[in-house]
């Protein structure tokens, strides 16, 4: 078990767990995109810790690219309100684009990012979240082909997540004390 943080109130997923989590996910991947033209994109920043374990776990042909949308700044309540602050490099035209995301919540984000890049006529369209907050019987606003787990309808940090930019390098998942936020 990892030393933890002391701002972290319990361990969701640990090292182990999480590699688990994402070997899955880089097979499944693996099988479903043999012979297609993979594209990964990544919406930073909170996605990059995922992806760099993730397109390591896909044994086939691939290209990563990434885009930044604000939606949540620096408070545990989504705003609703999504924003992109880095476009992508690539043309996605006639390619196989994976998203690749960090945690789903009510999927706003993720509607709105597909929305946007269904537009620009790729081959295929789907999602990879490491984790989903599918909790207490609400839908979320898009439905990910790919999941690592589900998870509680807590605040977690670690593994790339953040609260005010902090604890993205924590090697797990944690569900954060909420007297910090609060
Ligand atoms: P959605 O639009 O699906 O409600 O929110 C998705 C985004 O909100 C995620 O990509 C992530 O950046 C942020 N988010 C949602 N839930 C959490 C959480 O529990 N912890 C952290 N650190 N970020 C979250
Ligand atoms: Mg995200
Ligand atoms: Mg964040």
């Amino acid at each position: 078990m990892n030393k933890e943080h002391p701002d972290v109130d319990a361990v969701l997923f640990d090292k182990r767990d999480i590699e688990s989590m994402v070997k899955r996910m880089g097979e499944q991947i693996s099988r479903d995109y043999a012979g297609k033209d993979l594209v990964l994109i990544a919406v930073l920043r909170g996605a990059v810790v995922f992806m760099g374990d993730l397109m390591r776990q896909i044994s086939v042909p691939l290209a990563i690219d990434f885009m930044a949308v604000s939606s949540y700044g620096d408070k545990a309540k989504s705003s609703g309100v999504v924003r992109i602050v880095k476009d992508l490099e690539m043309d996605i035209k006639d390619r196989d684009v994976l998203i690749v995301e960090d945690i789903l919540d009510s999927g706003l984000t993720l509607k709105y990012l597909m929305k946007n890049l269904a537009s620009r006529k790729p081959a295929s369209l789907e999602v990879a979240t490491f984790l989903w907050k599918d909790i207490d019987g609400k839908q979320a606003a898009v439905n990910p082909r790919y999941v690592g787990s589900h998870c509680p309808n807590a605040f977690v940090v670690g593994y790339g997540l953040d609260f005010a930019e902090r604890y993205r390098n924590l090697p797990y998942v944690g569900i954060l004390k909420s007297e910090v936020y609060a």
